[in-house]
């Protein structure tokens, strides 16, 4: 069958393989310790599950604004204007199903074909694919490992053409748990207001800020620009703090042209996002922050059992992460070119290495354009975690 051009253009996610094989292996009766797992492992906390049978009860089967619900656009144009020093109306909220809709969304109502948007690497591969299916270029930037892929504002500097339409950050980042330092958003701020263009836009995936672990704090590009905050875009939900990414609510808060351009082709697309779901995101937004805290807290002592077992292995070089729930360790000196032998050609091989030798799933860093290391998620238990490191250093240990 004929497809069109646009599909030839996005890459099928790499890391689809080894997780089917996990899947297949698991079902075989085989135990496997996945690690590959972007989602929190915690379930959704109570209350917002109860506003949300509420919310059935009294009738939200129905169709709602293209927008949202308003108490919904109210209550996140409060608490991003809270968390970034700003001041947004609720008409500047377009609520869509799950932080991947917004940014569909925001690009292809900004991008013509051949438009360029500057990504930092390593990267999420769906901020590469939906530049790319919104007909524009992902130009990659890559960030520097030894610097535990800190962001360097000049590298984007470099990159930028007259084609350039926006950067995108996401810090904490997925997949290098890196947060970008307010030094670091600054010196992009001034590259920003250099650049002298004001097409120029900033977009920031927001979605993993209150996983940051202390003493890292979250920084705010709208809140250390202000004068570029009319050029700023944010992209925030509730599927990585709150546990509810099979809810599928995300939103954005963008200026008004743009948010009336993305509520066209959400009413083309999906209408509004799922209007049950709307309302356990207003109880997530408006609610108890407790679960949160104590998300958090866990997942900082995982974070911590992590890092400190994987810098016991020798060989692996690791900077530690300081927020979202991934370490992305750098597997080179287990690869051939360094060891010579039998040993893994590349990442790839040796994550399918891993997984048969000793049953653990991770993913390879190619997906997240940084061949050579491995991403491990920690949103699985601490014994998960111990036990499965175990496997990994029996598994390196037999590559001689
Ligand atoms: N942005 C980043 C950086 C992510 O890692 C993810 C999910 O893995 C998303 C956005 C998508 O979020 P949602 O599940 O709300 O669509």
């Amino acid at each position: 069958m004929r497809l069109s051009a646009r599909i030839a253009r996005i890459q099928p996610s790499i890391t689809l393989a080894i997780s089917a094989k996990a899947q297949r292996l698991a079902q075989a009766g085989h135990d496997i310790i996945s690690f590959g797992i972007g989602e929190p492992d915690f379930d959704t906390p109570a209350h917002i599950k109860e506003a949300a049978i509420l919310a059935i009860q009294r009738g939200a089967s129905k169709y709602t604004a293209v927008a949202g619900i308003p108490e919904l656009r109210a209550a996140a144009a409060a608490e991003l204007s809270r968390t970034h020093g700003v001041t947004l109306t609720p008409e500047q909220i377009v609520v869509s199903t799950g932080a991947k809709q917004c940014l569909f969304n925001i690009l292809t109502a900004l991008l013509d074909d051949g438009d360029e948007v500057i990504v930092p690497t390593p990267c999420w591969p769906s901020h590469v694919e939906l530049v790319r299916m919104a007909g524009g270029v992902a130009v990659l930037c890559p960030q520097r490992a030894q610097d535990g892929f800190a962001l360097d504002p000049e590298a984007v500097a470099r990159l930028i053409t007259p084609r350039t339409r926006a950067v995108l950050l996401n810090s904490p980042s997925n997949p290098t748990g890196a947060v970008y330092s307010k030094e670091s958003l600054l010196g992009l701020a001034e590259v920003i207001r250099r650049a002298n263009n004001p097409e120029l836009l900033i977009i920031t995936d927001d979605l993993y800020r209150r996983l940051c672990y202390a003493p890292t704090q979250f920084a705010s590009f709208a809140q250390l620009a202000p004068d570029l905050a009319a050029r700023t875009i944010l992209v925030d939900g509730v599927s990585k703090a709150y546990a509810m990414t099979g809810w599928r609510i995300g939103f954005c808060a963008a200026p008004l042209p743009l948010a009336t351009a993305m509520q066209t082709i959400q009413g083309q697309v999906t209408t509004n996002a799922t209007a049950v779901a709307q309302h356990a995101a207003l109880a997530a937004l408006l609610g108890d922050q407790a679960p949160v805290a104590a998300m958090v807290a866990e997942f900082d002592a995982r974070r911590q059992l992590m890092y400190r077992t994987l810098m016991a292995v020798p060989g692996i070089v690791c900077k530690e992460p300081q927020g979202a729930f991934y370490c992305f360790p750098d597997f080179s000196a287990y690869l051939h070119a360094a060891r010579g032998g039998r040993a893994p050609q590349d990442e790839v091989a040796l994550c399918d290495y891993l997984l048969s030798e000793v049953g653990i799933a991770c993913v390879p860093g190619s997906g997240f354009f940084a061949p050579g290391h491995l991403r491990f998620s920690y949103a699985t238990s601490q014994q998960k975690i111990a036990d499965g490191l175990a496997r990994l250093s029996v598994g390196l240990s037999r590559l001689g």
